[in-house]
């Protein structure tokens, strides 16, 4: 028996025809790779969740081209929200309105609200362009895993499981959209993500934060070790290090400056020069890259100033190190 592979490329073509035949496509996004289906085609919805090993109360992104089409799908868009996409779209955030009957139950696990975005990628764009219904994508990767920031990421995951993966090379932002609600009267922030609070506010005004958004069923994606890589994965500060013999076990994602007695080579420095989006960039490439790494038993990392993306990086690193107990 030989395992069905995903093609790997650039032809959105090819992607258009395998989604228009209710197949899952693999899309880049900037922020990470999406796992996608016709949005309004239950059957291929019901796919993505199968594929993902993802629960039902767990409800997926809708993705559009353009702020025109999100009205077919969402009953009435609030002058905030508006305003918001019109400065970002296409950009990392995305917004939470009421839904239209035409949105699958599924989509939004029975919830009367939908999720949507304007991703911004040159071949993600084209491709929805193209299509006669929107894209619902969650991240493209196991259920509880990191989110991918390169094809070659789902093709070692969701290889078998996709037909084609849509190649954008690696995300420029590399961490989720930052979700905004419109549900109620003030807006409200479900998800830390690659649009910073600071970037929002500025624009609409004081909107409020779920800084802990892990766990509640309102919020099914933000179960607190969501983001947990294969391995014990531990905060530098409060490590007991005089538990450990053998140094060359221990790995460390660290923001600007590696530690002393690590290997070099355990270690990935996500910016050498404290820059926060860069940091972002390389957070999921570097939980995989040391959860791969055989020899290493733990990975420390440690959190980063607490502005701009480094709230998303800092939201991402508590998930990771949250005890699973
Ligand atoms: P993912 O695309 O994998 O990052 O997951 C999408 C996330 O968006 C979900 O886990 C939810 O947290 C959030 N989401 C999507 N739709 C809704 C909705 N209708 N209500 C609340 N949260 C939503
Ligand atoms: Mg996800």
């Amino acid at each position: 028996m030989y395992a069905i592979v995903a093609q790997i490329g650039t032809d959105i073509v090819q992607a258009k025809q395998f989604l228009e035949a209710g197949e899952l496509v693999a899309i880049p996004t900037e922020t990470v790779y999406g796992l996608a289906a016709n949005a309004l085609n239950e059957e291929a919805v019901a796919k993505i969740f199968k594929a993902k090993n993802r629960p039902s109360f767990d409800p997926l992104i809708v993705h559009v081209n353009s702020l025109e089409r999100v009205s077919q799908f969402v009953e009435e868009i609030p002058e905030q929200a508006k305003k918001l996409v019109s400065n970002y779209w296409p950009g990392p955030v995305t917004i939470l309105l009421r839904k239209k009957a035409i949105v699958p139950d599924l989509v939004t696990s029975g919830l009367d609200s939908v999720a949507v975005r304007v991703p911004s990628h040159p071949l993600t764009l084209d491709l929805l362009a193209s299509l006669e219904f929107p894209l619902a994508a969650p991240s493209a990767n196991p259920f509880g895993y990191v989110s991918p920031t390169e094809a070659a990421h789902v093709e070692a995951q969701l290889g078998n499981q996709v037909s084609y993966i849509l190649d954008g090379g690696t995300c420029r932002v590399g961490v989720e959209s930052t979700i905004v609600s419109f549900l109620h009267e003030k807006p409200r922030v479900l998800r830390l993500g690659g649009l910073a609070v600071e970037d929002i506010e500025a624009l609409i005004g004081e909107v409020e934060v779920n800084e802990h958004s892990s766990s509640t069923p309102a919020a099914p994606g933000m179960l607190k070790s969501h983001y947990s890589p294969g391995k014990s994965i531990e905060l530098i500060n409060g490590f007991d290090f005089t538990r450990v013999s053998d140094f060359s076990e221990l790995g460390t994602i660290v923001f600007d400056t590696m530690l002393k007695d690590i290997p070099a080579e355990n270690q990935v420095v996500l910016s050498k020069s404290a820059n926060l989006d860069e940091a972002a960039r390389n957070l999921f490439s570097a939980l995989r890259l040391l959860d791969q790494k055989p020899n290493i038993k733990t990975i420390l990392t440690e959190y980063v100033p607490n502005h701009g993306l480094g709230r998303a990086i800092n939201d991402r690193i508590k998930r990771a190190t949250a005890n699973k107990d």
